[in-house]
């Protein structure tokens, strides 16, 4: 059954029952098989969206490669106007889409506007940064002559999203790439298609309204093979991809085999680190909020808690009152605070791993549990869990995209939680909890977290878009959003110039004729 006006919702973005998944602006391509979404909030389907079929495919690669020619033309604060009315067409449609992302992918509707309001925020970042995309200017060794830099587009970036940001993580890449002077094409992940068909119907009506070309905003859909048509293709100068390491491992290397650029934001596995002058009652907050939210399905999520020996007992008894306090249901109803999770394939490994946990010598201190009954029909809601276990368990190393949180104990000094806080493979998000300067900084400093996020008293997801996101080790090293991230989206020209009559070599070099 479809509820809480779902049904006006995907009218409004254009979503019917069976849709072309093939696009390369305003116009549609038939398509092949078909993708089913479900949603996994009550298991109704929601509709069906037709996959790209191999000429589609070459047929949406020659559009954008057509329409590079023209767009990169374009001035970059007229490119910069256009994306202005992309984030206008956002707020139009903010109540629907964040609707449709809630019921497709199961965060809360609130969670769900909140990843509508970073597409408009990043529109508007990109929208300033159209006048900028400054390049430095240098001075020559060589008389009468003048040196500078400059950023140009580099023409398709393909665009690989993960399905717990649905919207968001494509508008951070194309407002971007765009003002850049590139055009996308986006191949969404295959939980989520319909989220990618809807923001393609908003993108299209700013490419009507200006007479844009065709191939400046392109769609396709699949699985990871439609993926590594793209991530195979040196028609595509650079992969931007988001999702397990597991996947980033793979589309690096076939990026790398062919020179191309890649751009990875992959698994975390962060954690937060709670000293004797924490604020206990920020820390349970920031906690419970990064464990639970999103049902744990944030790249940034909470995985493990590293207390201090002296204040282990106090966080662990105010976190599992909290985890008492949380109603688990309907994201759509804002009275709950955990929502499902994706499908059952990740409640088998939510499944799996509290039984490794335990395994390993772990003790639950919140179990967990499948939910069933009324409201629970979809068979994706889990009850969020924690365990007392320790580093270096196999499951602890292991991002496990689910709702549970693991509790390790430090004692003696602040080096000995950052040791541990390090001590895996990923290096996305971080946070220490303390009132102490001395603490705070140490952690923030050269010998501090390794990670590409690293906060004092804020937990450790919810980032901002005016800051580059991304991080260290298996999280892939790519950078996005914010700060200088647009640099990865063009290609740097090194430019000098002779204002002589004269032709003196660089390094004193004498070629006398
Ligand atoms: P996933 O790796 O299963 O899929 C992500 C996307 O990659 C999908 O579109 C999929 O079709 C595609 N894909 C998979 N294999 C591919 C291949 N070999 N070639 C080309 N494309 C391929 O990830 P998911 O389950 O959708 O998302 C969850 C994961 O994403 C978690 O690990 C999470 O931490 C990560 N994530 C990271 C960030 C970040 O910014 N660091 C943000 C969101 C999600």
């Amino acid at each position: 059954m479809i509820d809480f006006g779902i049904k006006e919702a995907l009218q409004l973005l254009g979503v019917s029952s069976i849709n072309k998944g093939t696009s390369t602006g305003t116009q549609w391509y038939q398509g092949g098989s078909e993708i089913i979404s479900h949603s996994p909030v009550d298991g109704a389907l929601i509709a069906k969206v037709t996959t790209t079929t191999p000429q589609e495919y070459d047929k949406v690669i020659a559009t954008a490669q057509e329409a590079f020619v023209s767009w990169r033309m374009l001035p970059a604060p007229k490119r910069g106007e256009i994306v202005r009315q992309f984030g206008e067409k956002l707020r139009k449609y903010k109540e629907p889409l964040g609707k449709l992302v809630s019921y497709e992918m199961g965060k809360s509707y609130q969670e769900g506007l909140g990843e509508v309001q970073e597409m408009i925020d990043i529109c508007d970042f990109a929208v300033g940064l159209s006048r900028q995309l400054h390049g430095l200017t240098m001075h020559s060794e060589r008389p009468g002559h003048r040196m500078y830099e400059q950023y140009h587009p580099l023409g398709i970036v393909g665009i690989i999203s993960a399905f717990n940001f649905p919207v968001a993580v494509w508008s951070w890449n194309t407002a971007l790439a765009w003002i850049c002077g590139d055009v996308c094409v986006w191949k969404p992940s295959e939980k989520t298609p319909l989220c990618g068909i809807a923001c393609q119907n908003i993108i299209a009506e700013v490419i009507k309204d200006n007479n844009l070309p065709e191939g400046i905003s392109c769609l396709i859909n699949g699985d990871y093979q439609v993926g590594e048509w793209m991530t195979n293709d040196n028609r595509v100068p650079l992969i931007s991809a988001t999702g397990s390491t597991r996947m980033g491992k793979t589309v690096a290397q076939a990026v790398a085999a062919r020179l191309g650029k890649s751009l990875l934001e992959l698994g975390g596995n962060n954690a937060i680190i709670v000293t004797p002058s924490a604020d206990i009652k920020m820390t349970v907050i920031g906690a419970v909020f990064g464990a639970v939210g999103t049902a744990g399905q944030r790249c940034t999520s909470t995985r493990r808690l590293i207390i201090h020996e002296s204040i282990y007992d106090q966080v662990k008894e105010a976190l599992v009152a909290a985890y008492g306090q949380l109603r688990i249901g309907n994201p759509l109803d804002q009275n709950n605070h955990v929502g499902p999770l994706i499908d059952t394939a990740a409640v088998g490994m939510y499944e799996t791993a509290l039984n490794k946990v335990v395994e390993e010598g772990g003790k639950l201190l919140v179990e967990g549990g499948l939910l069933t009954g009324e409201g629970y029909e979809s068979g994706c809601y889990v009850k969020p869990a924690i365990a007392e276990a320790e580093n270096h368990f196999q499951i602890v190393q292991h991002e496990t995209f689910a709702p549970i949180l693991y509790l390790l104990k430090y004692s003696g000094e602040l080096e000995n939680a950052i040791e541990l806080q390090n001590g895996v493979v990923q290096g996305l998000s971080s946070a220490i909890m303390t009132t102490n300067l001395r603490e705070a900084e140490r952690f923030l400093s050269h010998g501090g977290s390794d990670c590409g996020i690293a906060n004092v008293n804020i937990g450790t997801s919810g980032a901002e878009i005016g800051g580059a996101f991304g991080g260290e080790k298996e999280t892939g090293g790519g950078r996005e959003s914010g700060s200088d991230a647009w640099k990865i989206y063009m290609r740097r020209q090194t430019n000098t110039i002779n204002y002589t009559a004269d032709l003196p070599l660089a390094q004193g070099i004498k070629f006398d004729l």
